[in-house]
């Protein structure tokens, strides 16, 4: 076993609700991520829920503030929910590794993907979260997340905005909203907003089938 990365099970909880395990996951040093940043950032939202929704990690800005997607990219998420039609309220919001990783260049922190052991040892909270809300649907946002929640490499241009299936569970991958950012045409912008938003559509209609089934 690798001694820096032991894994987060020893400090999960078993059968705690998300509070709990919001409260517990500060104590986490199942990776190295902890050291650097100011906080844990856990899932937000009502449990259950029949959506759920996996970024990548807590950027700058999740990391100050202790919420998920509140920084631009969050922006861009509820931009592209309300395009779906889906409220940001009823969904849960969460990330594959929950302690933001970075390097410092200068006085700035520039965000790292967090490696292929961030998202195992941290994968633990993930499978809480799963038990604790319920989700009919999840949605992976980003090739991190795809990893961490189906357990392989994601090719999210080929996979995007289908159900695939995890364990019996029902998975649709799509870009992560900071994709969006990084486009500097506002027309292209636009074009993959609209994009994410038929992707969520597309999980909203499978919960919804899974709640008439
Ligand atoms: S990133 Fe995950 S596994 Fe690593 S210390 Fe934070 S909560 Fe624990």
């Amino acid at each position: 076993m690798d001694i820096e990365r032991p894994g987060a099970e020893q400090w999960v909880p078993s059968d705690a609700d998300v509070d709990r395990l919001r409260d517990a996951v500060q104590g986490c040093r199942g990776c190295e991520l902890w050291r650097g940043a100011t906080q844990a950032v856990f899932g937000d939202g009502d449990a259950p829920a029949r959506l759920m929704l996996v970024g990548e990690q807590p950027g700058d800005k999740e990391d100050l503030a202790g919420e998920p997607f509140v920084g631009p990219a969050g922006r861009i998420l509820s931009q592209a929910l309300e395009q779906a039609g889906v409220s940001r309220e009823s969904v849960y919001v969460t990330n594959a590794v929950k302690h933001f990783r970075f390097e410092m260049r200068g006085k700035r922190r520039i965000h790292q993907r967090p490696d292929a052991g961030n998202i195992q040892a941290c994968r633990p909270w993930l499978e809480a979260e799963f038990a604790a809300v319920q989700p009919a649907v999840v949605v992976c946002l980003g090739a991190t997340a795809g990893r961490a929640v189906l357990g392989r490499v994601v090719k999210v241009g080929a996979e995007r905005g289908r159900p695939l299936d995890s364990s019996g569970r029902i998975v649709v991958v799509t870009i992560h909203p900071s994709a969006v950012l990084r486009l500097r045409d506002s027309g292209q912008r636009s074009e993959a907003v609209a994009g994410l938003a038929a992707d969520l559509r597309v999980a909203a209609k499978l919960a919804r089938d899974v709640d008439t089934a």
